[in-house]
């Protein structure tokens, strides 16, 4: 029978993933998204959360998204360009024109649907996209939709960036060129070269695709991003952010010219062809965007950047570059154990696996967000001292 093959195949892709220790499972917590969840009835401290400021759980997003459901409902019941364009959409994406102090911009309903949108829109089988190693799976899967040739540069490496921009210019004189890369790296937490970055590609004429999903509410006076704190933003032809991590709601943009906006419109098929997102998710996100741009978000930013370094002492890390601090274990099941100790120790730091990182680069992931307490973090501290794995086994 059909079904039964089918059945089979499953459960022995299932045991390879599970032999190989890589099986992922889903759990769900029973609280909202702050430093302490209860999960499967267990209470935990969270360090795993991307909710930098903690505004996941604001009351003022939730007024927001009450005052939202009164004037436009919920769901947004068509896509943007039949009849589900709400009042609420065109707000944030003029927010975000404002906060990213860009012409224009566009809101999609993941960051994955931003890239997966967007790359494709501008590049085609004739152009070049060249990426950094340690691009987001939704930057690389973009990159291949668009059929455009390839080429990876090791991580935040100019030299050979600059070696595939030579290449390109040669072999390629009259293709696109777009370079892809992140502002924080989403598993090692560090920074893109950005402003020599920059330089670069103009000195080659090829552009610019920055995706801001870490950077976004964490750097910059107003949490604009990298690109904000280094006054690069109007050299970068696209911006790309998330507004469902700092900014504790959901979704993505991009930021840049009037004519790029124009243009997704009409060719980013992640945008055409996707139900809106509902109103009230796109006020909150609003509403996260003016909270991160006030006094309040220099406070949360404040209080933020005193944990992070509080986290990297505890961690022995040097000073971290963003709220993301890895701790490289090697072997995926030994990561996996150094997380189920810390967890029975009430602590909820995960363990990031291949295909998120490369083989035997398995890791904990530490993050830490404005909410958390001072003991919370030397907790974790205590809790690491006595777990052999910190001491003997792993070599950070
Ligand atoms: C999370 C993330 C995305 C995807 O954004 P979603 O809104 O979660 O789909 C894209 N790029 C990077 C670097 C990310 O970390």
């Amino acid at each position: 029978m059909k079904a039964t093959g089918f059945d089979a195949f499953l459960e022995g892709a299932l045991e390879e993933i599970e032999l190989a220790g890589l099986t992922r499972r889903l759990s769900p917590l029973e609280t909202p998204q702050l430093p302490r969840v209860t999960r499967e009835n267990v209470k935990v401290v969270n360090f795993s959360s991307n909710d930098y400021l903690g505004l996941a759980a604001n009351p003022d997003l939730r007024d927001a998204v009450m005052a939202e459901w009164e004037r436009g409902g919920f769901g947004a019941g068509a896509s943007r360009l039949i009849c589900g364009t709400m009042a609420a959409h065109e707000e944030l994406e003029e927010a975000i024109a404002r906060f990213k102090r860009t012409p224009a911009a566009l809101s999609f309903s993941s960051g994955y649907a931003a890239a997966m949108g967007t790359i494709p829109a501008i590049c085609g089988k004739d152009d070049v996209i060249i990426l950094d190693k340690l691009s987001h799976a939704c930057l690389i899967d973009a990159a291949r939709l668009s059929g455009a040739i390839l080429r990876v540069f090791p991580h935040n490496d100019l030299n050979k960036l600059e070696s595939h921009l030579t290449w390109a210019a040669r072999k390629h004189p009259q293709s696109r060129v777009l370079i892809v890369a992140e502002s924080v790296y989403s598993m090692d937490g560090d920074l893109a070269p950005l402003s020599e970055m920059v330089n670069l590609k103009e000195r080659f004429g090829a552009w610019l695709f920055l995706d801001e999903a870490h950077a976004v509410g964490v750097l910059g006076p107003s949490g604009g991003g990298l690109a904000e704190q280094l006054g690069l933003g109007d050299r970068i032809e696209i911006q790309m952010g998330t507004l469902g991590k700092a900014l504790g709601a959901h979704g993505a943009y991009i930021a840049g010219s009037r004519a790029l906006r124009d243009y997704l419109i009409n060719r980013a098929r992640s945008f055409i062809f996707s139900t809106a997102p509902p109103a009230p998710v796109a006020a909150a996100a609003t509403k996260a965007i003016e909270i991160s741009r006030a006094p309040e978000g220099s406070r949360l930013r404040e209080l933020l950047w005193a944990n992070i370094r509080n986290l990297a002492a505890v961690l022995e890390s040097p000073m971290p570059e963003s709220a993301i601090i890895p701790q490289i274990i090697g072997p995926e099941i030994k990561a996996t154990s150094a997380s189920t100790a810390l967890l029975n120790k009430g602590f909820l730091v995960p363990a990031i696996r291949f295909p998120t990182v490369a083989k035997g680069a398995a890791r904990l992931r530490y993050t830490v967000t404005a909410s958390h307490r001072p003991d919370e973090i030397q907790a974790l501290g205590e809790a690491l001292r006595n777990l052999q794995f910190t001491d003997s086994e792993s070599s950070v």
